[in-house]
């Protein structure tokens, strides 16, 4: 497992957990963006993980991924991507050339991958496959709703 996604369902267990105050943690819901590069599954079996232990123990985990925004400069059109970015425009441009949905990093690709501000570039207009793009959005990272138990006293 990467430790990006320890580190990040690390925070979240920690913010559930005192809000929990001595509550059970039935479900929450985390909204992350597409630049993070979490996939559903490695970040419900890094939360399962980090809330061993605590209030957020068995929470159902729903994943909410929002899109990146990228605007192209080459052609001008305004696309919406849900893909993860790519380390290299080499790769994203082969990505938007390619029939079905792009590849995500490999996984030594994502070890280097700790910082945003890295990921700058690390998209390509899915239309044209420029990488004068300008890329917005995508970057949330949020604890949206956190439901509890219903305890009988
Ligand atoms: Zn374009």
């Amino acid at each position: 497992m990467r430790g990006y996604e320890s580190g990040l369902c690390a925070e979240f267990v920690e913010v559930i957990h005192r809000q929990a105050a001595g509550r059970r943690v039935s479900a929450v819901r985390v909204r992350v963006g597409a630049r993070h590069a979490v996939t559903a599954e490695t970040f419900r079996q890094a939360f399962c993980r980090a809330a061993r232990g605590t209030a957020a123990q068995d929470a159902a985990v729903h994943l909410v991924v929002s899109p990146v925004t990228i605007d192209c400069d080459g052609c001008g059109r305004r696309t919406e991507s849900m893909d993860p970015p790519l380390r290299t425009p080499a790769r994203a441009r082969a990505a938007a050339g390619a029939a079905g949905p792009a590849p995500g990093p490999s996984l030594a690709e994502l070890d280097e991958l700790d910082e945003l501000d890295e990921l700058d570039g690390a998209y390509v207009c899915p239309r044209c496959a420029g990488d004068r793009v300008t890329v917005s959005g995508g970057d949330e990272l949020a604890l949206e709703a956190v439901w509890f138990r219903t305890q009988a006293r």
